[in-house]
């Protein structure tokens, strides 16, 4: 049997970052890692597109949702942006900003962010034992047991950073679930979250690949608006994609609706006058040429056809005033019903996990359990795309280290 003072499941993000943490803080306990992977910090380095998007310059918890989301303010007050730059800074890892606020290594490589973790570990002598299935996870008397296909551990205090179900080819899945829920806790399911959103609709299929600049609008049932995010908006074959959309599937439902503007920056009113100058101008061409020089041509058709606007042999001079108005309408408010957000092989990140009650903020501590900590994508909480997910992972994990 194996004997730790402090046993992290999950070498990720958050359980490195435990882990150091733990013995920059208490340099004389003895620390261990168990990963379920040949390699610690495979999901790291896909992070954002293999470059890490590790932090944000607005770290707020406006920018999260989940049951945890008011006690993360205290998490982001001690571990700032600035904080976490300048932890991974003594790690040795340069960082710049670009224009949107997000934060990367300075050589652009995800990898970067992970060698400075694992050289830590090294650096303190953190054991890290890889490819170690785990098959039970038990607290008898004042410690944890864990048993593996290989071994057995045991610890007086264990923290859960085993993350979320999302991106399952890269680690993802809900053990953590199963360790927390035996322990007593309450687990809000997961679900997959920044990802596609799946959407009912007949023009879908003609917009294959298209991608459009405009405003994503998410309204629930009564119309009512949740959210609204400005971007790259893709269309795909029954799903909507792209970082805007990515962001409202934090918070979509069934049937709640995605609304797009796919311009903007103009009111229907003015877009009106333009069409009706584009009419004149392409008096003797095809209806679907009407919006040439201001949508592309495919997304032209389909929002003709959204307008009850079918036969395309017509010539631009033969559509009505309120033809016109229709199109233009439309173009402002092209709306998809939701059915589902896209599993959880596309999600980067997935809602759900310990209740947010059943944990000390200021430690990561489990209020039912004692000596069990949680941090990272187990914990109930869930950020959008810009760094938000590695910057709770990161600092949770800290948290947790410097309170065990
Ligand atoms: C493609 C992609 C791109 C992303 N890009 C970004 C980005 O640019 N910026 C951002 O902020 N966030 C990004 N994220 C989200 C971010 O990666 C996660 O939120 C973050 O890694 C969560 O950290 P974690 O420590 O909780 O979990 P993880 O980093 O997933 O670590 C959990 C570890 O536990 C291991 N494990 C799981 N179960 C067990 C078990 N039973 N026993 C032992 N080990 C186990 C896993 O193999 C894994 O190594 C991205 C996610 C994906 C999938």
């Amino acid at each position: 049997m194996k004997k730790f003072d402090v046993i992290i499941i999950g070498g990720g993000a958050s359980g490195l970052m435990c882990a150091i943490s733990a013995k920059t803080n208490h340099p004389n306990i003895s620390v261990a890692v168990l990963e379920k992977n040949p390699r610690v910090g495979k999901k790291l380095l896909s992070t954002g597109n293999g470059r890490c998007n590790l932090t944000n310059q607005n770290i707020s918890s406006q920018k999260y949702c989940g049951s945890f989301k008011k006690q993360s303010k205290f998490i982001f007050s001690k571990y700032n942006t600035n904080e976490i730059i300048s932890v991974f800074k003594k790690l040795g890892l340069m960082t710049y900003c670009d224009n949107d606020g997000r934060y990367y290594p300075v050589c652009r490589q995800a990898s970067a962010v992970l060698d400075v973790l694992r050289f830590a570990c090294d650096r303190f002598n953190i054991n890290v034992f890889c490819e170690e299935n785990i098959k039970s996870v038990k607290k008898v008397d004042k410690n944890f047991d864990i048993k593996t296909d290989k071994d057995t551990f045991t610890a007086k205090k264990l923290v859960i950073a085993c993350g979320s179900k999302a991106a399952p080819k890269l680690g993802g899945n809900s053990s953590c679930a199963d360790y927390l829920k035996n322990f007593g806790h309450t687990f809000v399911p997961f679900s997959p979250a920044l990802c596609p959103i799946k959407v009912k609709s007949d023009i879908l299929k003609s917009l294959k690949c298209l991608r459009a600049i405009g405003k994503a609008t998410l309204a629930d049932g009564h119309n009512n608006s949740l959210k609204e995010e400005f971007g790259e908006i893709q269309f795909n074959d029954n799903a909507l994609s792209g970082i805007c959309i990515f962001n409202l599937s934090l918070y979509s439902k069934k049937n709640y609706i995605i609304k797009l503007d796919l311009m903007p920056n103009i009111s229907e009113e003015e877009l009106i006058k333009i069409l009706l100058q584009n009419q004149k101008l392409f008096g003797n061409i095809e209806i679907d040429n009407l919006m040439t020089g201001i949508l592309q041509k495919r997304l032209s058709q389909a929002i003709l056809k959204q307008s009850n606007i079918k036969d395309f042999s017509r010539l631009c001079n033969t559509l009505s005033e309120q033809e016109i108005a229709r199109a233009a309408h439309t173009v402002k408010n092209l709306d998809f019903v939701i059915i589902e957000n896209s599993g959880f092989e596309q999600a980067q990140a997935a809602r759900g996990g310990v209740a947010g009650n059943e944990i000390d903020e200021k430690t990561m501590k489990s209020k039912i359990v004692k000596n069990l900590y949680v941090c990272g994508e187990a914990v109930d909480i869930c950020g959008e795309c810009g760094g938000f997910n590695l910057h709770f992972a990161f600092a949770s994990g800290m948290i947790a280290g410097e309170n065990l």
